[in-house]
Formats: structure tokens, sequence, C-alpha cells
């Protein structure tokens, strides 16, 4: 079996101050120390990300961004650019989060884009999919996948993609309390590692890490994990206090 390093990851979408994202940052630097065999990273609002990034050296946590534009500089006002995120610290960034979807008009033909920019950065790609209660409801699920795997990976091939990780989260399991059976979540990863066999061969399906995220929290983390292909988490509302990301962390012990 192909070993996948594990992978729990924060979204703080936008929560905590620049001082309030350093005091947690320091909790957390402290509580994790110990945490081995599993890859970490949180993803502050941006304002955050180069001051986190100087407490963060030499951590085992990583830093990420919750979004990026896919111009390198122009008149995009309010935009980062990929090289601007990686110049801030970050390793790491979110593609295609629901809320972004949602609110933002982010579709799969703008992930795609986000998605090269992030690549030829060397940022580790964070892509977000999942559907929605009503696209579950009318048995719509897979195709949705389909989609948002097919149209947001498009022009890429095995190569460019060794280091991508995907998030499935189901929209109805975001902030709502409402977390996916263990069997609903290993269903769907399950199907998205065959379909990026389909798409991308063997090599790169058995390696790409497939995170779970929706309400995953302390108490529910480790059955979630023990599902053969959910490879680590997509955590919002459980990574905001040092305590309980901690606890993700240490899922294992
Ligand atoms: C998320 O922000 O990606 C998320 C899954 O949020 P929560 O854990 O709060 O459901």
């Amino acid at each position: 079996m192909t070993e996948r390093t594990p992978l729990i990851a924060g979204n703080w979408k936008m929560h905590k101050t620049v001082a309030e994202a350093l005091d947690t940052t320091r909790t957390l630097i402290a509580l994790t120390e110990d945490v081995t065999g599993v890859d970490l990273m949180i993803a502050p609002p941006s304002v955050s990300l180069a001051p986190m990034a100087e407490l963060l050296t030499g951590s085992r946590i990583a830093l990420g961004a919750q979004n990026l534009h896919w111009e390198q500089q122009g008149a995009y006002t309010g935009e980062l650019s990929a090289q601007m995120l990686a110049s801030a610290g970050c390793s790491y960034v979110l593609i295609g989060h629901s809320e972004r979807r949602q609110y933002f008009g982010e579709t799969d033909e703008t992930v795609n884009k986000r998605l090269k920019a992030a690549l030829a950065a060397d940022l580790i790609p964070v892509v977000c999919i999942g559907e929605t209660d009503a696209q579950r409801e009318a048995g719509e699920t897979f195709s949705v996948l389909d989609n948002q795997v097919i149209n947001g990976l498009d022009g890429l091939f095995s190569d460019d993609l060794g280091s991508l990780v995907i998030a499935y989260e189901p929209v109805w399991a975001i902030g709502t309390g409402k977390t996916a059976s263990d069997e609903q979540a290993q269903e769907a990863h399950r199907y998205i590692r065959e379909l990026m066999d389909r798409q991308f061969g063997k090599a790169l399906a058995n390696t790409v890490r497939i995170l779970y995220g929706g309400s995953v929290k302390p108490s529910n983390v480790k059955a979630l994990m023990a599902m053969p292909d959910v490879d680590g988490a997509l955590v919002g509302g459980a990574s905001l206090a040092a305590e309980s990301f901690s606890q993700l962390a240490h899922y294992q012990a």
C-alpha cells in the first residue's frame, strides 16, 4: 500500500486579528512540537501570513493562504499572487473553497487558473470540491465531483500534479455541525481516487492526498482518519483554538 503522509490543515477563514493569530500560533507551536508522522498546516487571513511565517520557522506547522490570483501582478485591486504568497512564507494555498464558490463567484474555470498559478510558483495546492445538499439529494454527488475534478484540473498532466492535495468538503457539512458519516466520506474519497486514476493514472491516484472537510472535530477525527482513502482533514471551526487543533494533530495518540 502506498504511504501518504496525513495532513491536518486548519482554515481560519475570516477570524482573528493579527495579534490574536500570533497568540494562537505561539500556543499551537508549543502544543504540536511532539507531533510526528503528520503534516500540519494553518491558513490564516492574509494579513497574518508574514508575521506568522516568522513565528512558524522551525516549527512543525506549515503556512497556507486561503486564496490566490492567477496573474503574477497587475491592476487587480485586493488580490494576491502566488509569488507574493510564497514571498510571505506560504507553502500551501487553498483553491476553490466552497465559500469562495458560493459568495465570490469562483468556478471550476477560475479554480483551474489559480491551480496553474500555484503550481508554477511551487505552492502546494489544496483544491476544494464537494456537492451541496440539493445535489446530494438529487443523486448528483458523483457527477458534481466529476465536473469539479475534470474541469478544475483541465490541461494539467500527472507530472504537474505531484504535490496536489484534494479536499472533499460536502457543502452541507461545512460549519453546520453535520459531518458526513465515515462511510459517506470513504465512498466519496474512493470515487475521487478512482477518477484520478482514470484521468491521470494509478501512480498519481495512489499518492494524491485527499482530505475530508466538514465539521471535523477532536471527537470524530480518529474514525474519519481510519478510512482507507481519507488522508487528512481540512478543518474550519475546530482549528481556531490551539487546544482543539492540537488534539486533531494528535489524533493518532
Ligand atoms: C472548512 O472551512 O473547510 C470547514 C470544513 O469548516 P468546518 O470544519 O467549520 O466545517
